[in-house]
């Protein structure tokens, strides 16, 4: 039931919009809609023993929890698929490897009590009732400069992490007292029973609601952690972002979320960057670009100017009759591919020509004599241009 990582990436991925059968555009009720009518469609319940089913079923409401989730959904516009591979620089907005536990939600959501059970049980995990799991990845979030974006940046996060409990070692008993099994589920930290559903009748299983899902009765609970098993501890984690990260990306931090239950591995730490805006450069992806205003002169006979690039200031010459509005690439001066810092985007530096004003005798002197010099009637004036 828990399909492993590799399997889902080695296949062919289709487009989650094709799987869904709906388009780019469609809003929240059409991916309900269509999603439930697959999932009716394909679950394993109605279909037993028919892996196709099954892995249509998986592939649907894979499709479902990435483009149900806004961030989700924006990330996979962006990138595809890709948004969601764990790439070199630990990117990744959607973890399957846990395959229906993480669908919890949806299907709580989309079908009621039907499959709530079951999956409450399967993440919180009782001791009773499953083996190593996976603890829960820990959203935060991060704020850094333009500067330190196109750079990359070390940054300190100081967040509350959830910790197994030092004192009863995440028993909740305390230390020395006995636990009972519990006598409503006989120690299986599960009850169950059947419904009519529009499936047919459906096996339910839910937590024991004495035991909370642990097959166990406590009876004194560890005063260090109030019986909960965990306490919370505020910890401080060193963050490397990497270079060209950009605003609303996350990146992921394997095994520094909660703690796993039974022995399994720690969730992740997802940390949203958020980037602030630069007074100078104006970012679209890998690119850079920036507005340099020109004299007349400059735009008209060419010249040097100066432009302020990431990387500092770069010399660049403005070719003779540039007009306003014209733009220029500066080939690998953008930001780096987060990636892979050797890739760089390009900088375009718009150029603007700027019309003098508040002009000198002198200088009014000296544009009438180019003007004259271009053929130009201005001794006419609007006589010359409107009157016949
Ligand atoms: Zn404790
Ligand atoms: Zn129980």
């Amino acid at each position: 039931m828990r399909p492993r990582k590799q399997d889902i990436m080695a296949e062919e991925k289709r487009d989650y919009y094709e799987v869904l059968g709906v388009d780019k555009n469609a809003d929240d009720a059409a991916l309900k809609k269509a999603y439930r009518v697959l999932a009716k469609k394909y679950h394993p319940d109605t279909n037993p023993g028919d892996k196709e089913a099954e892995a249509k079923f998986k592939e649907a409401s894979e499709a479902y929890a990435v483009l149900s989730d806004p961030e989700k959904r924006r990330q996979y516009d962006q990138f595809g698929h890709a948004a969601f591979q764990d790439g070199a620089g630990g990117f990744g907005g959607y973890d399957f490897s846990h395959g229906f536990g993480d669908m919890s939600d949806l299907f709580g959501d989309l079908f009621g009590d039907l499959f709530s059970g079951g999956s409450r049980s399967f993440r919180r995990g009782g001791a009773a009732t499953s083996g190593p799991m996976k603890g829960a990845n820990v959203r935060t979030s991060v704020r850094i400069s333009f500067d330190e974006a196109v750079k990359g940046c070390e940054k300190n996060l100081t967040l509350n992490l959830k910790e197994i409990c030092p004192v009863c070692s995440g028993s909740r008993a305390k230390p020395g007292t006995a636990k009972e099994t519990c006598k409503k589920c006989g120690g299986t930290g599960q009850v169950t029973y059947t419904q009519q559903s529009f499936f047919g009748m459906v096996r339910n299983v839910q937590d024991c609601p004495d035991c909370g899902g642990t097959g166990e009765i406590i009876r004194e609970k560890c005063t260090n952690c109030r019986g909960e098993g965990y306490i919370s501890e505020r910890k401080t984690i060193a963050v490397s972002l990497p270079a060209g990260i950009d605003d609303g990306q996350i990146y992921r931090i394997a095994g520094k979320g909660e703690p796993g239950v039974n022995g399994g591995p720690r969730g992740d730490l997802l940390v949203e960057v958020i980037v602030a805006r630069s007074n100078h450069f104006e970012r679209d992806g890998m690119d850079v670009y920036t507005e340099e205003v020109i004299s007349f002169p400059t735009a008209a006979l060419g010249g040097p100017i100066v432009v302020r690039t990431v990387d500092g200031q770069v010399e660049y010459d403005v070719k003779p009759g540039t007009q306003s509005g014209t733009r220029v690439r500066l080939r690998g001066k953008g930001i780096p591919n987060v990636r892979n810092a050797s890739q760089r985007g390009d900088h375009y530096i718009i150029l603007t020509v700027k019309t003098p004003e508040n002009l000198t005798q002198k200088q009014k002197e000296a544009l009438n004599a180019y003007a004259e010099a271009m053929g130009e009637n201005r001794t006419g004036k609007k006589k010359g241009l409107f009157n016949k």
